[in-house]
């Protein structure tokens, strides 16, 4: 495997940055995760206006304007020979003797790497559904920048994994869910109504999200953005959770609740299966 670290393609396993990193500090940097399906990135413009926002955001220079990093990009997956896989991106304030306040020198760092993903057992585990676990979402009051410090959703996933859970679901002081660990969270209602919360604050802007729903109302599906509580969701008829990962996969336990009859709802396999074709067309 070919990484990409500030200017160079080096071998995965050799690739270093300083221990005067400010993302290894103070976790003071951005990634993103974009797939890749038949060789070619998925949701790109959604990821890279996402980027620029997150480091708007956070008054992080650019290491380099949007028509090289894309070339960087496709470098990284042709450089390994990726078909179906993910890049991951992480762009951090730069190397500087630790100090909190921004550094008046330091660029900020590039890195890149990319890996395969077995298309099959993903597909696999979104027609058997996964299970969600909900806990309380004790992240900042900025979840809407995709920041590397990630604390709180790493130690929410373990716990929804020693839990036997796939993902966890962060619930608001209002008992409002506002989304997974890593994922947008959805659910349907008896009306067939797909339901997820507005962008705030409070969660990120999916890409995922964002190119379902596109995908969805183009054909007719109707989308309602709002929140909902932990008991709505589990007397809801369906719910799935989407991300760049896990594009959308469905939710069949919440809890120790049985999400519809237990089973993969069709809704939800409906629109992974949009949310494919709807990729494979514009990518
Ligand atoms: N919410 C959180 C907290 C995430 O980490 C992710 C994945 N990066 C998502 C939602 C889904 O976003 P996307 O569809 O852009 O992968």
């Amino acid at each position: 495997r070919i990484a990409y670290v500030n200017g160079r393609y080096v071998a995965h396993d050799q690739a270093r940055v300083s221990i005067d990193d400010r993302a290894f500090h103070f976790a003071d940097g951005v990634y993103e995760v974009a797939a890749v399906l038949d060789g070619r990135l998925v949701d790109l413009d959604g990821h890279l206006d996402r980027l620029e926002r997150s480091l708007r955001e956070l008054r992080i220079a650019a290491p380099m304007a949007r028509r090289p990093l894309t070339f960087v990009m496709r470098e990284i997956v042709r450089r390994n020979r990726l078909r179906d896989g993910l890049v991951y991106l992480q762009i951090s304030r730069g190397v500087a003797r630790r100090d909190h306040a921004f550094p008046a020198q330091a660029g900020p760092s590039l890195v890149m790497t990319a890996r395969p993903v077995n298309l099959a057992a993903l597909e696999a585990k979104a027609g058997q559904g996964v299970a969600v676990m909900t806990m309380p979402d004790i992240r900042w009051g900025r979840c809407d920048i995709k920041t590397v410090a990630l604390l709180p959703n790493v130690l929410a996933k373990q716990a929804a994994r020693e839990a036997g859970a796939y993902e966890a679901w962060l619930v608001d002081a209002q008992g409002h869910v506002t989304e997974g660990s890593s994922t947008n969270a959805w659910i349907v209602d008896a009306e067939g109504r797909v339901i997820t919360r507005s962008l705030s604050n409070a969660i990120l802007p999916g890409i995922t999200r964002a190119s379902l729903m596109a995908a969805a109302r183009a054909a007719g599906i109707t989308i309602v953005e709002r929140s909902f509580t932990v008991a709505e969701a589990k007397a809801a008829r369906e719910a799935f959770i989407t991300s760049a990962t896990a594009f959308v996969t469905p939710v069949v336990r919440i809890d120790e609740a049985a999400i519809g009859n237990g089973a993969a709802g069709s809704v939800a396999l409906t629109l992974r299966a949009l949310y494919l074709d709807h990729i494979r067309r514009s990518v």
